[in-house]
């Protein structure tokens, strides 16, 4: 295999070693497992060459708030002398970020807020101490929208992150930093959370793979809580292998979530599979609605077809209520934050006003320490729940999230996936929607289904619009459909050069 091993400062100009074409901060994370394996490449080196890579072109992106650059190159030594004495582990070595939403032990962790200014949890959430388990290397924790609130990062407590295809465009969002440190060759893979879209709608407009599990399949402890009944973390990565390897250590059962589910977790690389015999895809007629690019859709149909010549059936289907999905998400969404967001009161953690009465030190510090969305969403929130208006919104809207899940429940009686855009269009530019945050909640159209109805859906980059911006295809599976999902997007990936396409920086 080709490498090249970046060195500090210069990180395009590195000393070649055998042919040399690859950059190790290129790698995926299979072949960088195969590296380190057989000795080839050293994880301090390989961690070495994604720092280089952050220093390097972060300042212009923006993807990182936090660099945890003495920690990983720790991590990384103590991985050489794990894999010296002979030991391995599924991801030894392996250096990835973390959206900045899931606790770290000893790191700050600020959910992209104000208002966590400074904190810094005693405990890591269980996908990330899986993950550490595993033998990974985190390289730090990447810009979110506050509180995951948002489609953009520009609802960003510090500053927004750009789109490494085009630095004057979103990478989308809440989980944007991490998608476009994985877009950059930042981090060779990442951890977001999605909870109306935020792992799929960044990883469509930076031109990568981003899974968001069913429901239970990951545990949320540690997560810092947005709409509890929809939040799930969920993996940004090059490649769907990638996905699957990552998925296999963060699935499961854990005791200190109860609502993570009880199920075995198989190894999801075996569902990877080049073809698609027997799989019945369908197709939403919801999902091809007026106002979406045109390029979009044409990649989106050209996908399909591809389906089909991997040996898929496409149905036609219909999913009733799809239009009400928008309205339903913003209600319940926003009612669980208004709940879990009131324990940010200037005394537990993080940022405090110091006004020496109690009242006034919680007015102080949640005037001062949340951004205006974060107000917004907590204000319609405690709308909907307060009496009076809880029939009429909440309760209205828990109704119909009820019909939606039935649609969806009968849809995968007549197919094993179901396909159709992740977003509208490709990436906007600054500024485009901030004024008006309806047009804002609209680049979510597609992706809050699978939140309400608790299953499962990932991304694969299927196309590029005329400015050369990605486009992603989604592939929707029931519950605990992951590997019917990733074996679509396997098979669809392989046949295909887009995930190939990389960002010129
Ligand atoms: N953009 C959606 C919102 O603002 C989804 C966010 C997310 O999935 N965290 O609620």
């Amino acid at each position: 295999m080709a490498l090249v091993f970046g060195s500090r400062g210069a990180p395009n100009k590195g000393i070649t070693l055998m042919t040399a074409t690859t950059n190790l901060h290129e790698l995926t994370i299979s072949d960088a497992l195969r590296s380190l394996r057989r000795g080839d490449i050293s994880a301090v080196e390989l961690i070495q060459a994604l720092l280089d890579r952050i220093a390097a072109v972060d300042g212009d992106l923006n993807a990182y708030l936090t660099v945890t650059e003495e920690s990983a190159l720790a991590q990384a030594a103590e991985a050489d002398k794990r894999r010296a004495a002979g030991e391995d582990a599924p991801l030894l070595g392996v250096p990835l970020a973390i959206k900045d939403v899931l606790a770290t032990r000893g790191v700050e962790t600020t959910a992209g807020s104000k208002i966590l200014k400074g904190f810094v949890p005693p405990y890591s959430a269980t996908s990330v101490q899986k993950l550490q388990d595993a033998g990974a290397v985190i390289l730090g924790k990447t810009n979110t929208d506050e509180f995951a609130m948002g489609s953009s990062t520009e609802n960003s407590g510090y500053a927004p992150t750009r789109n490494p295809w085009d630095l004057e465009r979103v990478p989308g969002g809440s989980s944007g930093g991490s998608a476009a440190a994985v877009a950059a060759s930042e981090a060779l893979g990442a951890l977001g959370t999605d909870t109306g879209g935020s792992v799929r709608q960044p990883a469509a407009l930076c031109g990568i793979v981003g899974l968001k599990p069913s429901y239970g399949r990951v545990s949320r402890y540690g997560l810092l809580a947005y709409g509890s009944s929809l939040d799930q973390v969920g993996t940004l990565t090059h490649t769907v292998e990638d996905t699957a390897i990552l998925l296999n250590v963060i699935a499961g059962r854990d005791p200190l979530d109860s609502t993570s589910l009880d199920a075995p977790v198989p190894d999801y690389t075996q569902a990877l599979i080049p073809d698609l015999k027997g799989m019945r895809v369908g197709l939403p007629a919801e999902y091809f609605i007026e106002g979406i690019q045109p390029e979009v859709e044409a990649a989106v149909r050209k996908a399909i077809t591809q389906l089909e010549t991997l040996g898929a059936q496409i149905v036609p289907i219909s999913l009733p209520n799809t239009d009400k999905a928008l309205p339903v998400y913003y209600l319940v969404a926003t009612a669980e934050a208004s709940a879990n967001l009131a324990r940010y009161d200037g005394i537990r953690f993080g940022y405090s006003a110091g006004a020496d009465n109690m009242l006034e030190n919680f007015r102080q510090t949640r005037g001062q320490g949340f951004g205006p969305e974060v107000k917004r969403r907590i204000m319609l929130g405690t709308y909907a729940l307060s009496a009076g208006y809880y029939d009429a919104y909440y309760l209205k809207a828990q109704q119909v999230r009820t019909l939606l899940k039935r649609a969806w429940e009968r849809a995968f009686e007549q197919v094993d996936v179901i396909v159709g855009p992740t977003t509208p269009s490709t990436a906007f530019r600054f500024g485009e929607k901030t004024d008006n945050p309806l047009e804002m909640y609209l680049a979510d159209i597609f992706t809050v289904s699978l939140n309400l109805v608790g299953m499962c859906g990932i991304n694969v980059p299927c196309g590029q619009d005329n400015n050369g911006l990605p486009i992603g295809l989604q592939i929707c599976g029931p519950s605990l459909g992951e590997e019917a999902i990733l074996r679509t997007a396997y098979a669809y990936e392989q046949s295909t050069s887009w995930h190939k396409q990389k960002p010129t920086l």
